[in-house]
């Protein structure tokens, strides 16, 4: 037996075959079981989603000897003659392939004349905005008054270049694209039907390249079958299709993420060498970004869902994007796009595309911004802070391994002492100014301050979110005539929060709400305790243990000064 391809094998034969357009079949179904039909339908949507098969199915549910019926039986003679497309009653014209003036003249000259085989003449009309000014002409004068015996069923994928005076005499049904999730149950069983062992990640990537469209998909079902066997895996698929899978996409963006432009490179490199076109391979990624938007708008909507399939990372990376990166790269990748057209160098076009979007992550909207839009900025900082500690903890946990299969002393107190208190100062102080302060210091002072606190956080929010998530881990804790000292838990945030741009952003703040101008000045929390332990014993008080503190470390401050300068470039 000859080959058959997979769209014609599993080509709908009833209404409950059609997948995704329930709103249309239980319409048309509902008229059927009244007899009610109308003598022209119009069936408009993107390709491959069922208009064609849904006509033949409505053909054979009127024509059925059973029927008209719900669904057509398939076996009387009118159901299978239509299958076969053997009735002569049944006529199917393809406006695409000579734009029907004859098919047209010849329709308005037979149309009077009584069905043969079945009761009632049907005409389907296949991509009919295609006709000819003139075969719209012959059409209308025959839709305008059909004769009893006769049904219309006009198909098309642009409705929008139809005539009006045609589209208002046709009851008109608009299909939509199929759901990834009816895609996927439907190949699903196609897959059983055939035999055929084929892995959820291959056929998540073969739903993305057909984009909607059922015929395409069944199609490339058949390609990928007659390349690989009855074994599919996801290598098979972008063998054949040369699509992006999504695995480089998602290394892609999460380059892009850590703003790592050798990475983004490598990746380019890699894939191009592998044959993937500079055309296809963008526009890959211009999906991909844009359906990491989507998820952070809905992240339920069904057509996203073959990305979460089996890719923990799509999840993680949209969550670490900001709406107004993504917004930016998706407008970027939208141009490079339509330049490439016209590049000479494609492959250089798309390296281009891509390095751009290095910038736009990393650039930082310097307008004011509300607290509710700048929550997914904050989340992000966030998330690279918690990434930073945890990096810190490893190389703590490494030096603390070390110490023990070296002398195994100490690790009991590098245990019990808490992490941060641990991260060196790697910014010096100014002792000198600390003093100075100190001296002029008082209790209620702090306590003002300490009141306004909250106060000064909030506007420096509104000025730039960066600088108070930064801000935030410090604590005044002391206040002269001169100057404000703010004691950070975090080595980083301390850091950061001493950039000259940034201070100027705090100083003129806290300058604004007391009324007065005051330098700031900032220490680590042990070195703050080790000052006010000393104070308390010139005070005659006894002195405060300082056995908690560590020295600095060599390999400590070499890895904090590592990643303190990838978060730095990030954040510029
Ligand atoms: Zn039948």
């Amino acid at each position: 037996m000859a080959y058959r391809a997979l769209y014609r094998v599993f080509r709908p034969q009833i209404f409950g075959d059609l997948v995704g357009q329930e709103h249309i079949t239980r319409t048309l179904q509902n008229a059927l079981k009244e007899k009610r039909f109308s003598h022209a339908y119009l069936f408009s949507g993107p390709r491959g989603t069922g208009k064609t098969s849904a006509a033949k199915i409505l053909a054979k549910a009127i024509n059925c000897k059973q029927g008209p019926a719900a669904e057509p039986c398939n076996q009387c003679s009118a159901c299978e003659g239509i299958t076969e497309g053997s009735v002569v009653d049944v006529i199917e014209i393809d406006a695409a392939s000579n734009r029907g003036v004859e098919e047209i003249r010849d329709v308005r000259d037979k149309v009077k004349y009584a069905p043969t085989e079945v009761a009632f003449k049907i005409y389907i009309i296949d991509e009919v905005h295609m006709l000819t000014t003139e075969a719209f002409n012959a059409l209308l004068k025959t839709l305008e008054e059909p004769p009893q015996h006769v049904v219309f069923i006009l198909a098309t994928t642009e409705p929008h270049r139809l005539p009006a005076t045609i589209i208002s005499r046709c009851q008109r049904f608009d299909f939509r694209s199929i759901s990834a999730k009816a895609m996927m149950e439907r190949l699903c069983f196609i897959a059983d039907a055939e035999d055929v062992k084929i892995s959820k990640q291959a056929l998540s990537l073969m739903i993305r390249v057909a984009q909607g469209g059922m015929r395409d998909v069944l199609s490339l079902f058949d390609q990928i079958l007659s390349y690989a066997g009855q074994t599919i895996e996801e290598e098979d698929v972008i063998m054949v299709t040369g699509v992006i899978p999504q695995r480089a996409l998602s290394e892609i963006s999460q380059a892009v993420l850590d703003g790592d432009a050798a990475k983004l490179m490598e990746l380019v490199h890699q894939l191009t060498s592998e044959g993937k076109n500079s055309e296809q391979f963008l526009d890959d990624v211009l999906i991909y970004f844009r359906d990491l938007l989507v998820y952070k708008t809905a992240p339920n909507l069904e057509e996203i869902q073959h990305r979460i399939t089996g890719d923990e990372q799509f999840v993680e990376i949209a969550h670490t994007f900001d709406h107004e990166s993504l917004y930016l790269i998706i407008e970027s990748l939208n141009k490079s796009l339509a330049d490439m057209k016209w590049a000479t160098h494609p492959k250089i076009a798309l390296e281009i595309g891509l390095i751009r979007l290095l910038e736009l992550n990393r650039s930082q909207p310097q307008k004011e911004v509300l607290t509710t839009e700048a929550q997914p900025e904050l989340d992000q900082l966030q998330k690279r802070l918690t990434e930073l500690e945890n990096k810190l903890q490893q190389v703590t946990q490494h030096r603390s391994t070390a110490s023990t299969s070296t002398t195994g002393s100490g690790q009991a107190r590098r245990v019990e002492a808490p992490r941060r208190a641990s991260v060196p100062p790697t910014v010096k102080i100014n002792e000198h100014r600390i003093q100075e302060i100190l001296a002029t210091a008082s209790r209620s002072s702090l306590q003002k301050l300490t009141q306004q606190w909250p106060d000064i956080l909030n506007q420096i929010k509104k000025q730039r979110i960066q600088v108070h998530a930064w801000l935030i881990d410090g604590e005044p804790v002391a206040v002269g005539e001169s100057g404000v000292l703010i004691s950070f838990k975090s080595a980083i945030h301390r850091e950061t929060t001493e950039k000259e741009q940034h201070r100027e952003i705090i100083e003129g703040v806290i300058q604004s709400v007391l009324g007065q101008p005051m330098e700031m000045l900032t220490l680590m929390e042990n070195q703050w305790k080790e000052i006010a332990s000393e104070l308390k014993s010139e005070q005659g008080q006894e002195r405060e243990t300082s056995e908690q503190r560590e020295d600095a470390d060599p390999f400590l401050e070499e890895a904090l000064k590592l990643v303190g300068e990838e978060l730095l470039e990030i954040k510029d």
